[in-house]
């Protein structure tokens, strides 16, 4: 059996969930990746969610009606 697969280790992306497998980008960091993307990174990083999700109540309706 000469099937050999490179195996490359592989982690959780914490803000998308998927699983992601080792970059060489990230060979020096990979301990510390915790992103499967920069996109996820990001947003990971930038709070711009604010309130808890009550925001547009009942529209009211036009004017008029
Ligand atoms: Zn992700």
């Amino acid at each position: 059996m000469a099937h050999h697969k490179p195996t490359l280790p592989t982690k959780t992306c914490a803000v998308c969930g998927r699983p992601f497998a080792w970059r060489r980008k990230w060979a020096r960091d990979w301990e510390s990746v915790r992103y499967c993307s920069e996109r996820c990174r990001r947003a990971k990083g930038s709070a711009g969610r604010r309130g808890d999700g009550r925001g547009g109540a009942a529209q009211p309706g036009p004017p008029g009606a």
